[in-house]
């Protein structure tokens, strides 16, 4: 699943009440139950020990029409130490002191009926002989409730502890356990309550051990009226009356039990008003698509695709999903694109229940394979073997986003879906690895340090493209192989990065893949452990045929010969590949290591002098190439003769290090230039990212009329060959059009005009944003007036999000000023403080000055009403681009009163912006120097 989030530790005291993210939670009972615990805890405050943990769970959850909840939950207990008390998640649940009861259970070591259990607990009044009398419940915070016991409970030992509790589902985000529908009257509107707990939302339906380590069986008991149906992550296993003391007509549904799993994934919805469709059963298995009446019947293309994709993936895994059915549940407007819950996966309703017109469009139904194999992978990868805690989550996601590419290339074969795949994820996660705010694969998950890093690029993309480097460096064949053992071996219960070295070591060794001298772990500690990404230096000496290749980190800024290494904490194994121009065969088997700890390797006479030399084969390596000049110079001569994916490699690394301040910008603008003539979509994927912060760099200075004609020569050429299925067209309009491309202005106002007259027009989703934008920059206040108001009844949440952007790009002062005022005074009218964020980006964009000059006048009310308000001011860290703007960001940064003091993130905030002023510094001569040159070259 996807989502980002951040908070400030400082200011967990100001959340509100209501079921809100996670994160928020787990920093307020840090500060609140800490001190209290801390006497016990061999582990963080904020985690659970291992002294006692859940074997199984009887869940029975009474949702109501009204988003109230009641439930009980037995569980049964198998105590490791010896203990007096026990600790456990309950998240803004009311618990019953009254209901708690727990019993000794004689049968130590068997498998029990819970369910059983439970009922004779009931039916004795909790005093079954072994039961324990004056338990006490202490509440240290609102993540954490402890039971003290009064006489130890003996190790080894079982217990079954029973409670009642209450609480109030979300009804403003489908989040938690969520409800929606109640409060439209209309026909259409029905009443949904569903759940997405990922990470740690389950124990705000019921009180658990809420880690991923504390994996458990679990039954599910789901009361509800007799306008309802259920679903859970089983099949239904019986259904009775239920007596709910007020209606007539309740059933209680209980669900067969599941395979040992992490709470997170439990799934459950009870809903009015849906329909389904099923598959075939195939490989003894039914796939069922549940939605909403009216879409539903476009079901039949995912559930297809599911099935492929499962087929694949067991192959592939050579390990069969072991729930007997997998539902696929659309909700509107869900929170993630998807959500992996355990044989009941939820998907946004529009993402894969779209109408059958659209399926001529590659990029929708690609976007829809992608979705569904991802969640599908996390079968193995999240559900089947989970990471033993949130640092090695990548371990969840990297493989799903990877596995999402491949099955779809094989399941939907479009030519260059992988390409694409690839060139995404590893811009994606560059761009955000090269800022001094990123953090390692494997961040540091406590409240105080980054919660908020546990759902992001780096996480997702750079994941990801580490897969595929090891892909390429311990070979395919190893790669599966080392993954099937790894399954086999973790299966139903939890792993590390470390249990993955293990296995995959033996597969790379038994294909000789890997040197002798070195681990797998060694080799992948600093590609876990460090952030940023290196840049290889290859530096080649035309006379004696030497070649020094050497490595520094993507954030050493420092110049070339100061020490580096302090600072990031040392270097990468660095898996090498290379050819040259010539050469017969480009094989990606790594020709040799660059060792972390040496300075500088050299190789002799891997070319002929006069040829180049290319190294990184296929962008296999999760790490950029800086080449001498004379060696760039036969690169970019020789461009149209490289294979794809090197082309695409060579010319991102070429701009991107110049745009970083590691290579001269001449040869970064001739690659960029080199663009007009490039018929495949791919380096165009690839470049256009850094070509438009490169424009934002020039913004306001003397540089940007130039840089904008220019870009205006490129991307005229590159519309002029857009096809509608490409899948850097998004990219391509948005900048053409913003820079004023004629060909996506003339697109842009014909479907202005078109949707102005008839609200029902539908501009296509890719353009969609960038028609808005020009709509109202080059319309009055009623144009303003009306786009506004098409915001305000839109339902669709991502044509919401496209509007309320567009907002922003008005030409008239007035306007923008009042747009200003929504972000920074919520309160005082406009969408309210959940846009902000989406406002903010678009203003730093549209005028960083404007918005640093408010910051600067009222910036401590905006922190205070922004948990968020670093992450806010990272949009306008990077815009920023002159020496007035880094002071006002200083200003605003270091004002205000204590609470906002906090240094951790300020600092790297303020050097982002530096690295912007510092680049243009250094950089305007050269490249006003050569677009003079290009501009009369043109002319000539
Ligand atoms: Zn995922």
């Amino acid at each position: 699943m996807g989502r980002r989030a951040d908070l400030p530790a400082s200011q967990a005291q100001s959340v509100s009440q209501s079921v809100m993210s996670w994160w928020l939670f787990a920093v307020a009972a840090l500060t609140i139950a800490g001190p209290s615990l801390a006497k016990k805890s061999r582990v963080p405050a904020f985690r659970l020990n291992e002294d006692v943990v859940p074997l199984h769970y009887h869940v029975t959850l009474v949702p109501k029409r009204d988003c109230t909840f009641s439930g009980t939950v037995a569980i049964q207990l198998d105590v490791r130490n010896s203990t007096d008390e026990l600790r456990f998640n309950s998240r803004e649940l009311s618990i019953d002191p009254s209901s708690v009861a727990l019993s000794s259970l004689k049968n130590d070591g068997e498998e029990v009926d819970i369910v059983q259990l439970e009922k004779d607990l009931g039916e004795s009044n909790y005093n079954l002989d072994e039961g324990y009398k004056n338990l006490t419940l202490d509440f240290p915070g609102r993540e954490f409730v402890t039971v003290a016991v009064g006489e130890p409970l003996q190790s080894p030992g079982r217990y079954l502890l029973y409670m009642a509790f209450n609480g109030t589902m979300n009804s403003r985000r489908t989040l938690g356990l969520y409800c929606t529908g109640t409060r439209h009257r209309n026909r259409t509107s029905r009443w949904f309550a569903a759940s997405a707990f990922e990470p740690n939302l389950a124990s705000t339906a019921f009180p658990c051990w809420d880690e991923p380590g504390f994996k458990a069986k679990f039954t599910i008991s789901l009361a509800h009226d007799n306008q309802t149906v259920t679903l859970s992550n089983m099949p239904l296993k019986e259904s009775k009356p239920y007596d709910d003391g007020e209606d007539e007509g309740w059933r209680l549904d209980t669900f067969h039990t599941t395979p040992k799993m992490a709470p997170y994934l439990i799934g459950i919805m009870v809903s009015e008003n849906i329909a389904h469709l099923d598959s075939k059963l195939t490989r003894g298995r039914k796939v069922s698509i549940w939605g909403h009446p009216s879409r539903v019947q476009y079901g039949d293309l995912p559930m297809r695709l599911a099935n492929r994709h499962m087929e694949f993936l067991e192959e592939y895994t050579s390990f069969n999903d072991p729930m007997p059915k997998q539902d696929m549940l659309t909700v509107r407007n869900y929170i993630a694109g998807g959500l992996e819950n355990w044989g009941i996966v939820s998907y946004d309703e529009k993402l894969v229940l779209f109408d059958p017109r659209y399926r001529r469009n590659k990029q929708v139904v690609l976007r829809a394979s992608n979705l569904i194999a991802h969640e599908l992978s996390h079968i193995w990868f999240g559900n089947l073997v989970t990471p033993k805690w949130w640092d090695d989550i990548w371990l969840s996601e990297g493989f799903s986003s990877y596995f999402a590419a491949l099955s779809t290339s094989k399941v939907y074969p479009v030519w260059g879906h992988e390409t694409t795949s690839w060139i995404q994820a590893r811009e994606n996660s560059m761009e955000a690895d090269a800022r001094d705010t990123t953090h390692p694969l494997r961040p540091d998950v406590s409240p105080g340090s980054g919660f908020k890093e546990v759902f992001d690029q780096i996480i997702y993309h750079k994941g990801q493209s580490i897969v595929r480097m090891l892909n390429f460096t311990i070979g395919e064949e190893a790669l599966k192989e080392g993954l099937r053992s790894y399954l086999k071996e973790r299966a139903f219960s939890t792993a590390s990065h470390e249990h993955l070295w293990n296995s995959l070591e033996k597969a790379a060794r038994k294909q000789g893949s890997l040197p002798g001298n070195i681990t797998l772990s060694e080799v992948m500690d600093g590609w876990m452990n460090l952030r940023g990404y290196p840049v290889v230096s290859v530096n080649r000496d035309y006379q004696t045929g030497e070649v020094t290749i050497s490595q520094r980190s993507i954030l050493d800024k420092e110049d070339e010969t100061s020490p580096a290494r302090e600072e990031t904490g040392g270097g990468w194994w660095i898996p090498l590949t290379f050819t040259y121009d010539g050469e017969n065969g480009t094989s990606t088997t790594t020709r040799f290591w660059l060792d972390p700890s040496e300075t500088n390797t050299t190789i002799t006479d891997p070319a002929p002098s006069d040829r180049w030399l290319l190294f990184n084969l296929h962008g296999a390596g999760y790490y950029r190439v800086r080449y001498d000049r004379e060696n760039a110079g036969y690169l970019l001569n020789d461009l149209s003769d490289l294979w794809l994916d090197d082309r695409v490699q060579v010319v991102s690394d070429m701009v991107e290090l110049a745009r970083l301040g590691f290579s001269p910008v001449a040869d970064a603008m001739k690659a960029m230039s080199w663009l007009k003539d490039e018929i495949s979509p791919y380096p165009w994927l690839a470049l256009l990212g850094s070509a438009h912060k490169t424009l934002s760099l020039f913004k306001g200075t003397e540089l940007e009329d130039m840089f904008t004609e220019f870009m205006n020569e490129i991307l005229s050429a590159g519309m002029n060959r857009v096809e509608d299925d490409d899948p850097h067209k998004k990219q391509l309009v948005a900048l053409s059009c913003e820079i004023g491309v004629k060909k996506c202005t003339e697109m842009a106002k014909e479907n202005f005009k078109k949707w102005g007259e008839d609200p029902s027009f539908k501009i296509p989703d890719d353009v969609r944003g960038s028609v808005y934008c020009y709509g109202v920059a080059n319309g009055d206040s009623k144009t303003w007036q009306l786009v506004n108001s098409r915001f305000a009844t839109t339902t669709d949440m991502k044509d919401k999000k496209d509007l309320l952007k567009a907002l922003s790009c008005t030409k008239d002062p007035k306007l923008l000023s009042k747009y200003l005022s929504w972000a920074m005074e919520p309160s005082k009218g406009g969408p309210g403080l959940k846009k902000t964020s989406i406002m903010f980006k678009a203003l730093a964009k549209r005028d960083p000055d404007m918005l640093l000059s408010a910051l600067v006048s009222k910036g401590t009310a905006f922190k205070r009403r922004n948990l968020r308000w670093k992450r806010l001011l990272e949009h306008v860290a990077v815009e920023v681009n002159n020496e007035q703007q880094l002071n006002k960001l200083k200003a605003v940064l270091t004002s205000g009163k204590d609470e906002f003091k906090s240094e951790l993130g300020s600092s790297a905030l303020i050097r982002l912006a530096e690295s912007n002023v510092d680049w243009l510094e250094k950089n305007m001569g050269e490249t006003k120097a050569w677009l003079q040159l290009h501009k009369k070259s043109v002319k000539v």
